[in-house]
């Protein structure tokens, strides 16, 4: 795929390089921080190339388009991330098709996932989705209600919930997004104390802001735009 005059290869290496240098500005060591290319609207083919490049991370946010994405490409050179809202009834597909899911954001859905993990015999990773801007269109929890939630899904079996993910605020600046991304740290602390164990995976920034998340502690960036160039205008954006 090739876009603007840049193969994905010399985009992948750009980011690649965006990622580490943020982590060296910030202290923060670049083994800390995953990449996942987030791959909605991606075509197949692309994906598989982005694979061949070493891209091991992938995030969808559609069960229904990670299902034949995932039967296509595999997953045993890729790790799958559920990355959009999840519906209930499909728990229990979500289970059996990602390595990871960062949207848990109510405590029914919570317990719908540990059901279908418990069934599956698999151990699920889960972050909860904050709404750290508070912006209505956004799905995710308050940051209120954040500490009560986390341990109620702490204590529920077969899911090993291990930080928190959030959408950073629509900015023009990267920089405005920063005081929502540390805002997450903020609440991940707080939590971290309510449920007596550590809370390390912060799953934050995308292709506008990343690096500002970076430098706010976030060690899962979710890139979609930079690596795989605009996608169509269309409802996929959302789910
Ligand atoms: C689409 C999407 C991304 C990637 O966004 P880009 O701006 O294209 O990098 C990241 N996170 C979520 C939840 C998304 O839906």
């Amino acid at each position: 795929m090739n876009f603007g005059g840049s193969t994905l290869r010399d985009r992948l290496n750009l980011v690649r390089d965006r990622v580490i240098r943020a982590c060296a500005r910030s202290g923060r060591a670049a083994d800390q921080v995953v990449l996942i290319g987030v791959t909605k609207t991606v075509p197949v083919e692309v994906v598989s190339e982005a694979v061949v490049l070493g891209l091991a991370d992938l995030g969808e946010n559609r069960v229904q388009e990670a299902e034949a994405k995932i039967a296509a490409v595999g997953r045993s050179h890729a790790r799958w991330h559920l990355i959009g809202h999840l519906q209930r009834n499909k728990a229990g597909r979500a289970v059996t098709l990602f390595d990871r899911i960062h949207s848990v954001d109510d405590l029914e859905l919570a317990r719908a996932v540990s059901r279908r993990a418990v069934e599956a015999r698999v151990t699920m990773p889960v972050l909860i989705e904050v709404n750290v801007s508070g912006e209505p269109s956004k799905f995710g929890v308050s940051p209120a209600e954040t500490p009560a939630l986390a341990e109620q899904v702490a204590a529920l079996p077969a899911l090993r919930f291990d930080g928190f993910m959030t959408v950073g605020a629509k900015v023009d600046v990267p920089d405005d997004a920063r005081a929502g991304f540390a805002r997450l740290r903020a609440v991940r602390d707080l939590a971290e104390r309510r449920v007596g164990h550590p809370l390390p995976v912060l799953s934050m920034g995308m292709s506008g802001d990343f690096e500002v998340a970076i430098e706010e502690g976030s060690t899962m960036v979710r890139v979609g735009t930079a690596l795989f160039g605009a996608r169509p205008r269309a409802a996929l954006e959302r789910n």
